[in-house]
């Protein structure tokens, strides 16, 4: 204001000077002309101002006359606001960023519980989108009574347990509110699936343990009751002699499932045992020997192992495995079948044990169960040939740590194949 001022008074002085040099109305003529000039570069930097306003993210226009003094100060904060809101951006950024990285689902609900904001995990665990479910009521979503009334409550001390079956999906989520800001609510969720499946195996675990010890540890007492209720001379030495063979049997039963039992906890506890160039052939020759003897002549044995084909293992493992799908195959084989055992290289360098039977077969129902502790696909031949149940769950194990696959083909009634195939990188050759 104060310069407009001074430059109209400088126009009229000069105006005024002129005046009385070249006549009065020479002087008006240059105060209006100069007046007409100084309103047009006002008109001017006014529109370069608007044109400014249109975009204040620019510099504002240079030379705006008296507007400069107004215009640097309003820039220097816009400047300043823009660098703040870029500030509060990146941390709410690192916030939500933070948020979605959460391994638990999250999800905010406003005072009349309607959703607000979910992270990636919740949508997952809660089955959310929040393109179509935001400012929907959390109870449209989580319809369970169970979640109504757990919602309902006053506090929430404790979580809720909470079955959830999503596109045949099931999943056991725990779920905590918790209440914050004003009025507002945090829903987390856990998924919890993984943990209730293991307390489940865990406790089958010790009841199937307790039920396979329980029958030979019964049929053990009522042999020893008997033998000592009975008089001693009111037994026959033969039939003391079948007694005693029977109570070795479950004794001795009892033995391999507390040794399998222990084979196992070693290798689910231990890590990767120390690896070591393996001859294979020479592991798998001994197991036949083994397996030859309690076989007895009843079945026909064939191999065909490359002898020059060595493995990088733990050997005691290897020999378990081995041992274990060579046994399976005379077990399940009738007297008079076949027993084919092969150990050779494939073309990709990757090498395959296999053993193949022409025995009882297994249905195709079992076979995905097979390996699973205590699963018997023919429980009567099982028990009768002494099986403990545990010998493919110990074989899967041996050869996870071997970071090798077990494949299983097998036609009900007509025999089955186990190989085993071992990667590449575990493929050694004879040194010897
Ligand atoms: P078990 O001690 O009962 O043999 P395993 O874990 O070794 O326990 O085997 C689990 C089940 O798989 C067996 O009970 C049997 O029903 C089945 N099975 C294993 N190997 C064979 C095979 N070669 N032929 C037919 N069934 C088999």
């Amino acid at each position: 204001m104060r310069k407009t001022l001074s430059s109209v008074c400088l126009i009229a002085g000069a105006a005024f000077i002129l005046g009385m040099w070249l006549g009065p109305s020479t002087g008006w003529a240059i105060f209006a002309i100069a007046l007409l000039i100084m309103v047009l570069i006002s008109g001017r930097q006014h529109q370069k101002i608007k044109l400014w306003v249109r975009d204040l993210n620019a510099a504002p226009p240079v030379s705006a006359g008296p507007w400069d003094d107004v215009l640097a100060p309003i820039y220097r904060k816009i400047k300043q606001d823009r660098i703040n809101l870029q500030t509060l951006n990146y941390h709410l950024d690192g916030i939500m960023m933070a948020a979605e990285a959460l391994p638990d689902g999250a999800v905010t609900l406003d005072k009349a519980m309607t959703i607000q904001w979910c992270n990636q995990t919740a949508s997952q665990h809660l089955g959310l989108n929040l393109a179509t479910d935001q400012h929907q009521s959390i109870f449209n979503i989580l319809r369970t009574p169970e979640f109504a009334h757990y919602a309902h409550q006053k506090e929430w001390e404790q979580p809720l347990l909470l079955h959830l079956s999503q596109r045949g999906r099931e999943r056991a989520l725990l779920l905590q509110l918790t209440s914050y800001g004003m009025g507002q609510f945090l829903l987390v969720s856990r998924d919890v699936t993984q943990v209730e499946k293991l307390e489940t195996t865990r406790k089958d675990f010790v009841a199937n343990v307790s039920h396979e010890l329980r029958t030979p540890l019964t049929v053990l007492l009522g042999f020893l009751e008997t033998l000592r209720d009975l008089p001693t001379e009111s037994l026959l030495v033969e039939q003391r002699m079948r007694y005693e063979q029977m109570m070795l049997e479950q004794a001795q039963h009892m033995q391999a499932i507390v040794s399998d039992l222990l084979t196992l906890s070693t290798l689910e506890s231990s890590p990767s045992a120390e690896n070591t160039a393996v001859p294979l052939n020479y592991v798998i020759e001994q197991a036949l020997q083994r397996v030859q003897a309690l076989s007895n002549g009843q079945h026909d044995f064939e191999t065909h192992i490359d002898d020059k084909l060595w493995l990088e293992g733990a050997e005691t493992e290897l020999a378990s495995a081995v041992g274990n799908l060579l046994t399976n195959a005379i077990r399940y084989t009738p007297k008079g079948g076949t027993i084919t055992t092969s150990w050779f290289m494939n073309d990709d360098g990757s090498a395959t044990f296999s053993v193949q039977d022409t025995g009882i077969g297994i249905a195709p129902q079992d076979i995905p169960r097979i390996t699973e502790r205590f699963y018997r696909a023919d429980k009567g031949r099982s028990k009768a040939t002494g099986g403990t149940g545990l010998g493919l769950a110990i074989t899967r194990h041996v050869i996870a740590r071997h970071q090798a696959e077990l494949t299983i083909q097998s036609r009900y009634g007509s025999g089955s194949t186990f190989s085993i195939h071992f990667p590449k990188e575990r493929v050694r050759f004879a040194t010897i």
